[in-house]
């Protein structure tokens, strides 16, 4: 049985000494993970290719896009700030500060559909100035070995080390003590992370996924809406967490929205030869898929070309219709398969959508402002796209993460940086504040 306990108490030895705090350290750290994108970028994109037969150099664009975003905001991020000391405070001796320190020792447990940026928080994590151990998932075999193998050749351990194992590994891993961790996974595992953090009061982000809705009211672009649903399922196949995992239109609108993803999806081509549509992780999860396709009361609406092949882990994209209760509707289908529900009209949509888990993404097609609005605020979830899909998950400057079921905690730039800094109360008196300067706090 593996222990991480020499790991993890050699990151908090090296994090108590004061040696990542700097922000000069922190740059350091930044520009050598710069350095690793930069030089090992094409090492890593074909590691993610040779586990999901898709172009990785998106998620290396990303990863270098969040290290610059850093360099950049450091200092901004970092600063302590002076607040103006009245009421209880003298203003003549008493100085009052929030002061931001670094957390410790982190750790980021990814998955394996986007091996990479979902182990971003690991720049902001070291930017401000804790020591991270990463476990990448073993399903994406190919990417964890890269990432081990491009992280031992620039850092230390103290600061930063990959940890790559299945479960048993993890659950090790777990059994030591944290100052934060982010997990990325299902929301079944992130009970077991949590109760293992909650041992050590250890507070947790953790990134999930769930059901997400997308509403197509008569109204709607329809033509739109199966262009931006053909590109969600052909990103990744599916696999992703903020992927339209159902649709809910009305019984005007579904044979015109039918028939556009069918038009949609032959203006892709063949798909087999297809290299922007990845294939299904593993043979596990392939029949998983085929097993859900198998259990379904639904009719199918429509099927790509293209034979099935669990060895080389190619599903055709389906359309089916639905109801409510139908299997498809039971887990987050995370795959090429789009079911689509009847539905009257936005009320009957909405009610769908409150009765069940806080989704991770909701979205809605509709050209109707009053309809957006009640969408907007009338159903929880992580996010919301009007008109769109995924797009609101790829901007900076906002936060990424889920509610309920589809997780707790933001990520994302700053709000990233602020998970992994405490901003601690400081109250100076009798005057040595004054002697003390701003910069070295
Ligand atoms: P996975 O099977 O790769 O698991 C994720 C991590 O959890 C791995 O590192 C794995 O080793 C670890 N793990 C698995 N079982 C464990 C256990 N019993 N104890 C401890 N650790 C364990 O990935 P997955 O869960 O199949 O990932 C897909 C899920 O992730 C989907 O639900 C998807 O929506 C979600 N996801 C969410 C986001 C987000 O940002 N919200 C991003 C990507 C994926």
């Amino acid at each position: 049985m593996p222990s991480y306990k020499s790991l993890v108490d050699k990151q908090r030895t090296y994090f108590k000494s004061g040696a990542t705090r700097s922000l000069e350290k922190r740059k350091h750290a930044l520009n050598q993970l710069k350095a690793m994108i930069e030089e090992d970028g094409e090492e890593l994109a074909n590691a993610i290719f040779q586990d999901l037969h898709r172009d990785g150099h998106m998620e290396v664009g990303m990863t270098a896009r969040a290290i610059d975003e850093c360099l950049q905001k450091l200092e901004e991020w970092s600063a302590p700030t002076k607040l103006p000391s009245g009421g209880l405070l003298d203003p003549n001796s008493d100085q009052l500060y929030i002061v931001r320190e670094p957390v410790g020792v982190v750790l980021i447990i990814s998955p394996w559909n986007f091996p990479l940026i979902t182990s971003v928080p690991l720049v902001q994590a070291l930017a401000a100035g804790n020591t991270v151990i990463l476990k990448p998932s073993e399903l994406a075999q190919h990417t964890a070995e890269a990432f081990e193998r491009v992280v031992k050749k620039r850092f230390n351990e103290e600061l930063f080390a990959v940890v790559n194992g299945a479960v048993q590994e993890t659950t090790d891993l777990l059994s030591e003590r944290f100052d934060h961790i982010v997990y990325t996974g299902n929301p079944a595992v992130a009970k077991v992370i949590m109760s293992a953090a909650a041992k050590h009061l250890t507070p947790v982000t953790l990134e999930l996924g769930g059901k997400n809705p997308t509403v197509i009211l008569d109204d709607a672009d329809v033509e739109l809406a199966a262009e931006k649903i053909v590109g969600a399922k052909m990103m990744n196949c599916g696999q992703i967490c903020i992927n339209p995992d159902y649709v809910l239109t009305t019984s005007n609108t579904k044979p015109k929205l039918i028939s556009a993803i069918r038009e949609a999806f032959e203006k892709q081509g063949e798909l087999r030869d297809n290299a922007a549509f990845a294939r299904i992780i593993n043979e596990r999860h392939f029949d998983r898929l085929k097993a859900l396709a198998s259990k379904t009361n639904g009719k199918l609406a429509w099927k790509a070309d293209g034979e099935e092949d669990r060895i080389g882990k190619f599903l055709p994209p389906s359309v089916y219709e639905i109801e409510a209760d139908d299997e498809l509707m039971k887990d987050e289908i995370f795959g090429p398969i789009l079911p689509i529900i009847t539905v009257d009209g936005i009320d009957q949509a909405l009610h769908f959508i409150q009765e069940r888990e806080k989704p991770l993404a909701a979205y809605i097609f509709s050209k109707c402002p009053e309809a957006t609005r009640r969408f907007i605020t009338e159903t929880w979830s992580g996010g919301v796209c009007v008109n769109d899909l995924q797009t609101h998950a790829f901007v900076s400057n906002v936060p990424f993460g889920g509610v309920g079921n589809s997780g707790v905690g933001r990520i994302n730039g700053k709000y990233s940086f602020d998970n992994f800094t405490h901003e601690k109360t400081v109250l100076i008196r009798g005057g040595v504040g004054k002697e003390i300067p701003l910069n070295k706090l």
